[in-house]
């Protein structure tokens, strides 16, 4: 298993994390013919999306529509003992872990595909995503 370790600046904020996950997958230094991907987010305020990062507005819409659909301070239980809870829910909605697949050792996005990761209670120092290579 890979690790990428990141901090995240802003209170909800997408960031981008295919460049490294690239990286990782030179790293593992292996000739995959065929294979999974699996990109795994341990938090429970944090999220895994797969989405365009090619133009900052759809970042920027995705964002708001999330503060829409999960707005802060809504009466949630949770918020009586760290008042995040629309951070939580964002995160279950999006849901914390993908699974791509790789051909000779390239993942096999779409064009307009990018794997991110979404913070959702930010700012954090320390954000991990694990990543895990499955070869057939
Ligand atoms: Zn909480």
């Amino acid at each position: 298993m890979e690790e990428i370790v990141f901090s995240t600046e802003k209170e909800m904020q997408i960031v981008q994390l295919t460049a490294m996950i690239n990286e990782k997958i030179e790293e593992f230094n292996r000739d995959i013919e065929e294979g999974i991907l699996h990109v795994y987010a341990p938090h429970a305020t944090g999220a895994i999306m797969i989405n365009e990062s090619a133009d900052p507005n759809i970042q920027e819409d995705i964002i708001n529509k999330l503060k829409d659909l999960f707005p802060k301070g809504d009466n949630y239980k949770h918020n009586c003992i760290d008042n995040n809870a629309h951070s939580h829910l964002i995160s279950t909605f999006l849901g914390c872990s993908e699974t791509f697949p790789i051909r000779n050792n390239e993942l096999k996005l779409g064009t307009w595909q990018d794997i991110s990761f979404v913070e959702t209670d930010g700012p954090r120092t320390t954000r991990k995503v694990y990543i895990q290579i499955i070869e057939k």
